[in-house]
């Protein structure tokens, strides 16, 4: 969901809730590591896993908006040697793919 999404559902049993409530608190989750922000979407999902150093691999369906997050921890190596190369000093790796889910595959 985007966060405008989730201020809509908030408001209906809080109308006075305002924007910026619904950002600290996706900021706050996202930093707990309880929430993942899908970036090239601009939308949020509740983190499934309870990872706490890993890599988030995010499979988002561009059909029904569906995303299945897997453990991507077995890449980490490798992407930090890409970024390696260049000294880059990385902080958080998030992986987005996107594609059709197995339904709408099918
Ligand atoms: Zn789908």
């Amino acid at each position: 969901m985007t966060a405008y999404q989730i201020l809509e559902q908030l408001q209906i049993g809080e109308p006075t809730i305002a924007p910026p409530t619904v950002y600290r608190t996706l900021s706050a989750l996202t930093e707990q590591g309880r929430a993942h922000r899908l970036e090239s979407i601009n939308a949020f999902v509740p983190c499934r896993c309870d990872h706490v150093e890993s890599v988030p691999v995010l499979a988002i369906c561009e059909s029904c908006g569906s995303v299945e997050e897997h453990d991507g921890s077995d890449l980490l190596p490798k992407l930090t040697a890409l970024t390696d190369k260049k000294a880059f000093h990385s902080v958080r790796h998030i992986v987005e793919i996107h594609g059709l889910c197995g339904t709408c595959a099918a």
